[in-house]
């Protein structure tokens, strides 16, 4: 059983935590993981977008259910030079700890960009996007741990089904901000007793759905 103190807290884990803390604490505290032996549709394509911007060059069949994303994905964005793709950034104080793991990030001379790839088949919506803890985690990681002012911080999402994108920048008052917030939720999560279930439309998506509500679902819902 993990400390709550020592978790490194995520973008996955607050939003797990909002969603229903029981299933917080199976999964953080109990560390009860998920299997990755059977990859959904989203964690093969993000696969496929690593090898790409590592520097493998992978043809796919015209068939395969991935193609025309994967085509769109290498159209939207070239393979360039200073472009990292599962990158960790990591920042600790003496009070929480905290993760963002990007899909790739590109570096150059005093400007940073992340990109994340999402391939749900919903379209974007950017105040929604704008208001969640990934973009506030992973503008905040970035702009605490590399020297570049947040100014010169930006996060593009990118969707290879619609082939649309949607870029958030950054500025000091909000990394003043997000600063204040992310550690205000976190040690909030930290100093939590209660982690009692939550049933709701969002067990359907939850691999414990068996347990609480004896009900199966399909890999590809995780
Ligand atoms: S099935 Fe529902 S209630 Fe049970 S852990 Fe998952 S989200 Fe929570």
């Amino acid at each position: 059983m993990s400390d709550l103190k020592d978790i490194q807290f995520s973008q996955s884990s607050i939003d797990t935590y909002d969603t229903c803390r029981l299933k917080f604490k199976k999964i953080y505290i109990d560390n009860i993981k998920w299997s990755n032996d059977n990859p959904n549709f989203g964690s093969q394509f993000h696969l496929l977008a690593q090898r790409y911007y590592i520097g493998i060059d992978e043809e796919l069949e015209e068939g395969r259910a991935d193609y025309i994303l994967f085509n769109n994905l290498k159209k939207f964005l070239k393979r360039e030079k200073g472009m990292y793709p599962e990158y960790n950034i990591k920042y600790k104080d003496e009070e929480i700890s905290l993760i963002a793991k990007v899909d790739l990030i590109k570096i150059e001379k005093q400007k940073i960009t992340i990109y994340d790839w999402k391939t749900s088949k919903s379209k974007f919506d950017k105040s929604k996007l704008e208001k969640s803890y990934q973009t506030k985690i992973y503008l905040h990681n970035i702009a605490e741990k590399f020297d570049v002012n947040p100014e010169d911080i930006s996060l593009i999402y990118y969707n290879p089904r619609f082939d649309n994108s949607i870029k958030i920048d950054y500025s000091h008052s909000e990394h003043k901000y997000n600063k204040i917030e992310l550690k205000n939720k976190i040690v909030s999560i930290i100093n939590e007793k209660n982690f009692d279930e939550r049933i709701g439309k969002h067990c359907s998506f939850c691999q414990f759905n068996s347990i609480c509500n004896q009900q199966f679902i399909s890999v590809d819902s995780l």
